[in-house]
């Protein structure tokens, strides 16, 4: 089986062959650090990231970097607005970003570089575009030129015609073109600014991304990634600027992913209320799409509050990385109901074996996926088929809509074994059938922690939503008990307290009132 992958540059999915065999780069636009997130910003991380640990289980040696983009229109206006310092902002912001990515789970990022910190390198690549022909200085700004650049448009597929620049209205008019756009802008009295041949100003958005990705990842990326949002301008300029600078390819493989939008609408765009000035902006589609939904809110408030972040992600995965996904919160609490089948299997799992499932030992690569030696049939038959089907998935383009229906019927396989086997009772004593059972989990751990899901068990997090549904039941289970004590039922009573005991649940009485605690 080959890993096919959906290449925008090509429209075509294509095998996947790296640059350099075993190794992968692969570069994500980050976000402007200029607000807080909100569930849009989160799709591409929690993708790409799912992205990076299948590879790295197909034993590839993966780099995957992500920018911050710290100087911005959009973070300048909303410095001036709130009356705070730029850096402050940016630095707030940034770990906003930092500790979302964390909630989310994604947790494979190698690098994250900052453009202030990296403005000599633009520096250097817009001096060598000017000198090579494809660049021009205007009153302070320099522009990239576009007419003389013959590919311009191959990545979105685009006439330059027919493009109409989103660079800054005010210079359209002294632009050679209208797809022309800025390299580098001089800067306002009061802006954040760095010396440069041409005048005091500040880097371009696109530049940005061009230099930092090549710096790290070398001129030939394997993997470029973005929300679909970010194809054109953004994109078509960090190809254009970086193949003008070095002659070769930028990226061998472009992948789009699909953004979201708010459950039921159409996904048109319009009524930005956070969009500044007419620079191209990576979070106004998205937030757009979402005005009026919870969604356009910060992610912690507005998602975390309600939604275990397993949950999100989970939901995030279930649809296929290039569709757009439908933003609500029944659609995510429908998720959370499908997940309880899998937490259920976890803790009999636990209670069947005396294991944890959380400490099971999972194999870090497909070459040694948890052993199914032989052909065998029955129920490991079908686990093996099951494996197959999910790499089938996988392998087709990152399809993690599949996938997801995979460890479904994974469970679904599994539960069925242990009914029939009746490895909850009686069948206890068969260590086949027990082995058969250890090996089946372990493999469904495996598959679902390369999608980054049951990895940790989901209470020792900050979900309120779980802890919530947790609290109201203990409340009705003591309040139950303590009527069945009333009634001198003690032993229904005392029932009730050891099989808690067994789900590592403890009460304690106390005169007015009974208090549980998890161990
Ligand atoms: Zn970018």
């Amino acid at each position: 089986m080959t890993l096919r992958i959906y290449n925008t540059l090509t429209r075509e999915k294509e095998d996947f062959v790296p640059v350099n065999p075993g190794k992968v780069g692969m570069y994500l636009c980050g976000p402007t650090v200029y607000k807080p997130a909100h569930i849009g910003h989160m799709v591409g991380p929690v993708i790409f990231d799912t992205i990076k640990k299948y590879l790295a289980y197909l034993s590839y040696d993966v780099t995957w970097i992500v920018n911050i983009t710290d100087v911005d229109d959009k973070l300048i206006n909303k410095a001036n607005e709130l009356g705070v310092e730029v850096g402050d902002l940016a630095k707030e912001m940034t770990q906003d970003y930092f500790e979302n990515l964390e909630t989310m789970g994604v947790d494979s990022i190698d690098r994250f570089p900052y453009a202030t910190e990296h403005i000599p390198e633009m520096l250097e690549m817009i001096g060598s575009l000017i000198e090579k022909g494809h660049a021009y200085p205007l009153d302070g700004d320099v522009y990239f030129q576009a007419e003389n650049d013959d590919d311009y448009g191959k990545l979105s597929h685009r006439n330059i015609n027919e493009l109409v620049s989103g660079e800054r209205v005010e210079a359209a008019d002294r632009k050679k073109h209208p797809a022309d756009f800025a390299l580098w802008k001089g800067s306002k009295p009061g802006e954040p600014s760095w010396d440069s041949p041409w005048g005091p100003g500040r880097p371009g958005w696109h530049i940005e991304c061009s230099a930092m990705s090549m710096k790290y990842l070398g001129e030939t990326l394997d993997i470029h990634g973005g929300g679909l949002d970010l194809l054109f301008p953004h994109h078509e300029n960090e190809l254009a600027q970086s193949e003008c600078c070095t002659g070769k390819p930028f990226s061998k493989y472009w992948l789009h992913n699909g953004l979201m939008q708010a459950s039921g609408q159409s996904g048109k765009v319009g009524g930005q209320h956070d969009k500044h000035g007419d620079v191209p902006d990576m979070d106004a589609q998205v937030a757009g799409k979402l005005a009026g939904s919870a969604g356009a809110e910060s992610v912690k408030t507005a998602v975390f509050a309600k939604h275990h972040p397993e949950t999100v992600r989970f939901f995030l995965l279930a649809t296929h990385y290039r569709s757009p996904i439908d933003f609500g919160d029944e659609r995510i609490e429908e998720t959370g109901r499908s997940l309880e089948g899998f937490y259920r299997l976890i803790e009999t799992f636990g209670r069947v074996t005396g294991q944890d499932f959380y400490a099971l030992e999972t194999s870090a690569t497909r070459e040694q996926s948890t052993p199914l030696d032989g052909e065998p049939s029955g129920f490991l038959g079908e686990v093996k088929s099951l494996r197959d089907r999910y790499y089938e998935c996988m392998d087709d383009d990152f399809n993690t809509g599949g996938a997801v229906g995979v460890l479904f019927d994974l469970r679904k396989a599994i539960n069925g074994f242990v009914n029939e086997t009746k490895l909850d009772g009686d069948g206890k004593s068969d260590e086949q059938n027990m082995a058969a059972f250890v090996t089946s989990v372990t493999l469904l751990k495996e598959l679902a922690g390369v999608l980054g899901v049951f990895s940790k068990p989901v209470d020792s997090g900050d979900g309120g939503a779980n802890d919530e549904l947790v609290d109201g039941l203990m409340q009705l289970v003591i309040s139950l008990r303590g009527s069945l004590r009333s009634e001198k039922n003690w032993a229904l009573a005392d029932t009730i307290r050891d099989s808690l005991n067994e789900l590592k649940i403890t009460l304690e009485d106390r005169p007015d009132e009974t208090l549980w605690r998890r161990e």
